[in-house]
C-alpha cells in the first residue's frame, strides 16, 4: 500500500476499515501502534505506522448545518470535493480549499495545508471544533469555544492525538469566484509590488519555473466584493491569457477549474484542478516552505538565482500567500505567510539535493516546511521552529500517554518531554 505519489510504501502490519465508530474505537484501544490514514496525499511518512493503520472512508457519513448556517459538522472521513459539493447544494461555501479537492478535510487540516489569499488563512483555521477517539478508545470533543488552549494544539497535530472522527467547520453563504490567468508577468514586478499583486484579488497563486524571468499570475476574484472585474488586458506587464492555462504550461487545461473569467461557484473556481476529474496516483513529488510575508522579495530573489540548478527538475512552482492563525502547529502559526511550493519531476535524489538547497537559501529567511510535503531538514529541527512545541509535546503526552499515535516522523520531531 503506497500513498498518492508512490514514494512511500507504508509499513503498517496491518490496515483497517471499520464501518462504525464503536469498531475503529475497539481497533484503537486494542492496538499498540495505530495511525490514520486520510486520502494518502502527503509524499512523507506522517501518516505511517509500524503497527495499525486506520482507514477511515468506510465509516457513515454526515454533514449537519447548524441552525444559524454558521457551521456544518461532518462526521466520517469526507474528501473536500465531496463535502463542497453537499455545501453549495445547501447554499454555502468554505472560505478556501487547496489547489485539489480531492484530499480529505482530517488530513488536511491535520498538515497544515492551505489555498491562497492574503486575507485567508489555512485550511484548518475554519475548524471550530473536532471529535477524536483517543489511545483510550475513548471519545473526545475539543471545541475553540470551551478549550481555547488545548484546541489550538489539537488541530494541526499531524494525526497525534486521535483519530479525529467529526469535524466542525465554519461555514458562510455560497459565492461566485470569477477566474483569469496572466501570462509573462514580470517576476521583477512580483518582488517589487508583492503586496498589491496578491491583495488584487481573493486568492492570487503565481506559476513559475525560476528557468525564466516571468510568471503566470492566476486571479481568483469575488464578484460580490470585487466586482467581478480583471485588473486590465495588460497588468503588471503581463498580458491577460487568450485561452484557459494549465499551472504546467504546455499541459492541457482540460482538468483545469473554468477561467477567462467566466464566474462559476466557489468550489469550481478556488482549487486549481476540477473536482469531477481524480487523478489516482500522481507522477510527481512536492516541497513548499512557509515564510514570513515581508520575505517575500528576498525568497524570489534567492529562487532566482538557484534557477538554472532547480528549473531542470521543476513541473512549476507555486507562490501563495496565506494569512496567520493561532493553531501552534500550523506553518503560518503566528505570522501572515507567504509560500514558495515546489512541483517536481519524480526523480527522488535529484530532487532531494534541490531541495536542500532551496532550504539553504530560504530557511535563514525564516521557512517552515510543510509538514506534508518533502523536506530535508532534520525532524527534529523542524519541530524546533514552533515556539509552542513544547506545549504541544504536553498535549501529546496529556491525550496520549502510551504514545500509540506517535510514529516515527512525530517522535522524531517531538520526542517526549
Ligand atoms: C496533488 C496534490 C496537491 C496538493 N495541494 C496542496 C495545496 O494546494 N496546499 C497544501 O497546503 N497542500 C497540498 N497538498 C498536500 C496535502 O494537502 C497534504 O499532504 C494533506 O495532508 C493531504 O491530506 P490527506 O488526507 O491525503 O492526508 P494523509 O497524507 O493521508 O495524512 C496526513 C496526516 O493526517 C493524519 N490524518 C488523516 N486523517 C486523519 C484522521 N481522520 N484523524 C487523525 N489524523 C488523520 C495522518 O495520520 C497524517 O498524519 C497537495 C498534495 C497533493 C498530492
Amino acid at each position: 500500500m503506497h500513498n498518492w505519489a508512490g514514494n512511500i510504501e507504508f509499513e503498517a502490519a496491518r490496515v483497517h476499515r471499520p464501518g462504525t465508530v464503536e469498531e475503529a474505537r475497539r481497533i484503537v484501544a486494542a492496538a499498540e501502534q495505530v495511525k490514520v490514514l486520510g486520502s494518502g496525499h502527503s509524499f512523507n511518512r506522517v501518516a505511517d505506522t509500524s503497527g495499525d493503520l486506520l482507514v477511515l472512508d468506510g465509516l457513515p457519513r454526515g454533514a449537519e448545518v447548524s441552525a444559524d448556517r454558521r457551521t456544518v459538522t461532518v462526521s466520517g472521513s469526507p474528501r473536500y470535493a465531496e463535502l463542497a459539493r453537499e455545501l453549495h447544494a445547501r447554499g454555502l461555501a468554505l472560505a478556501n480549499l487547496a489547489s485539489l479537492p480531492h484530499i480529505s478535510v482530517a488530513g488536511s487540516c491535520a498538515t497544515g495545508t492551505h489555498g491562497s489569499g492574503n486575507g485567508l488563512q489555512g485550511l484548518a483555521a475554519a475548524v471550530t471544533a473536532m471529535r477524536l477517539i483517543t489511545a483510550d478508545g475513548e471519545l473526545l470533543d475539543v471545541s475553540r469555544e470551551k478549550d481555547v488552549d488545548r484546541f489550538a494544539g489539537s488541530v494541526v497535530a499531524l494525526g497525534a492525538l486521535g483519530a479525529v472522527v467529526g469535524l466542525t467547520l465554519a461555514v458562510e453563504p455560497a459565492f461566485e469566484v470569477a477566474q483569469w490567468v496572466y501570462d509573462d508577468v514580470p517576476l521583477d514586478r512580483i518582488a517589487d509590488r508583492f503586496d498589491e499583486v496578491f491583495g488584487t484579488a481573493y486568492s492570487v497563486s503565481a506559476f513559475t519555473d525560476w528557468g525564466r524571468d516571468t510568471a503566470s499570475v492566476w486571479v481568483k476574484c469575488r464578484p460580490d466584493r470585487e466586482g467581478g472585474a480583471h485588473p486590465g488586458a495588460r497588468w503588471l506587464d503581463g498580458r491577460l491569457a487568450d485561452g484557459p492555462r494549465h499551472p504546467v504550461p504546455g499541459l492541457s487545461p482540460v482538468h483545469c477549474t473554468g477561467q477567462l473569467g467566466v464566474p462559476g461557484p466557489w468550489h469550481e473556481r478556488l482549487p486549481h484542478f476540477r473536482p469531477d476529474f481524480t487523478p489516482s496516483a500522481g507522477e510527481e513529488l512536492q516541497s513548499e516552505l512557509l515564510l514570513p510575508r515581508e520575505a517575500a522579495a528576498a525568497a524570489i530573489a534567492e529562487m532566482r538565482a538557484l534557477g538554472p540548478r532547480i528549473a531542470p527538475l521543476l513541473l512549476t512552482s507555486e507562490i501563495r500567500t496565506v494569512a496567520a492563525d493561532d493553531l501552534w502547529l500550523s506553518p503560518a502559526y503566528g505570522r501572515d505567510s507567504v509560500a514558495v511550493h515546489c512541483t517536481w519531476r519524480p526523480v527522488s535524489d535529484a530532487v532531494r539535493e534541490a531541495i536542500a538547497l532551496i532550504e539553504r537559501e530560504l530557511l535563514p529567511l525564516g521557512g517552515r516546511p510543510h509538514w506534508g510535503k518533502l523536506f530535508g531538514l532534520a525532524p527534529e529541527a523542524v519541530g524546533a521552529l514552533y515556539e509552542r512545541g513544547g506545549d504541544f509535546r504536553r498535549l501529546m503526552t496529556e491525550l496520549d500517554p502510551r504514545s500509540a499515535f506517535r510514529n516515527d516522523y512525530v517522535a522524531a520531531a517531538f520526542p517526549r518531554p
